[in-house]
């Protein structure tokens, strides 16, 4: 495992690159993982350095499973990017844009959640309508493992679940439209839209490693270079590490990481 501090000076020469974009996932990566999403908060020094990175790269922008809204509200800054649920919500213009081909999907997602209420009398599950998706988080359960096969089963019986794709996280199971869009193709679309030559992508879960890939597949072929950068921690999820360039040790690193960034960028500019 390569330890990002101690490799700083190729990331330097990475974050020299113009256009650059920063882009990152919120939960468990630029905020603590929390007992209930609600609880989960950005620090404020995050949020500096966040802001004076959005004032000097081409872009910054935040990518997780959440509701773009919800993301703009955690991080508050302005001239960033929020790409919601899974990259298939997008904020832009004070309003929030689902993907094309997800006509249908936010009425399905309510059949669904109706479908799934008995897992509620399950102690420890939650269920999470978040418009275009919806989540099940079983992390304040007393048998986590327990709960996650409950909710399998639950899900094999759901007639409307089975036109959702599942994807797995961190104590959580994820349904989506069975459409191509992760995080790996928002990264993709973000680097088209901004012509990006350089990038860092920061990211803990399961979920991220398409980004991870997206990023690996554009350096090879292209004069983009990006480096993906997997947040270690307790969770940590198999397969992240294997497709990550760097390492960081949880959300303090990633704050002292972006401090170093910020730093960093303001020489360069
Ligand atoms: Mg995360």
């Amino acid at each position: 495992m390569a330890y990002t501090f101690e490799h700083l000076n190729s990331i330097k020469e990475i974050l020299g690159r113009s256009p650059f974009g920063l882009i990152t996932d919120v939960d468990g990566t630029i905020s603590e993982i929390a007992p209930t999403p609600q609880q989960a908060e950005v620090s404020p020094r995050c949020r500096h350095y966040l802001s004076i990175l959005s004032q000097h790269l081409a872009l910054v922008a935040a990518v997780s499973g959440r509701p773009a809204e919800e993301i703009k509200n955690m991080l508050k800054i302005d001239r960033a990017v929020y790409i919601g649920n899974h990259g298939l919500e997008r904020w832009a213009k004070g309003q929030s844009e689902f993907s094309k081909d997800t006509d249908g999907y936010p009425e399905l997602i309510k059949a669904v959640i109706k479908e799934l209420t008995p897992l509620l009398s399950i102690k420890g599950i939650t269920l999470d309508d978040k418009g275009i998706t919806a989540t099940i988080h079983y992390r304040l359960s007393p048998n986590p493992e327990a709960a996650k096969r409950d909710i399998l089963v639950t899900l094999e019986s759901s007639t409307q679940a089975k036109r959702l794709r599942i994807m797995h996280g961190k104590m959580s199971i994820n349904l989506l439209p069975p459409v191509e869009v992760n995080k790996g193709t928002a990264v993709l679309d973000l680097m088209r839209e901004y012509s990006l030559q350089g990038g860092i992508y920061l990211g803990d879960d399961l979920t991220d490693v398409d980004a991870f890939k997206a990023i690996h597949s554009v350096s090879s072929d292209s004069s983009f270079q990006g480096v993906a950068i997997g947040i270690t921690s307790q969770e940590m999820m198999k397969g992240l590490v294997a497709e990550a360039d760097f390492t960081l040790n949880g959300v303090n690193d990633v704050v002292r990481f972006l401090r170093w960034m910020s730093e960093t960028a303001l020489k360069l500019s």
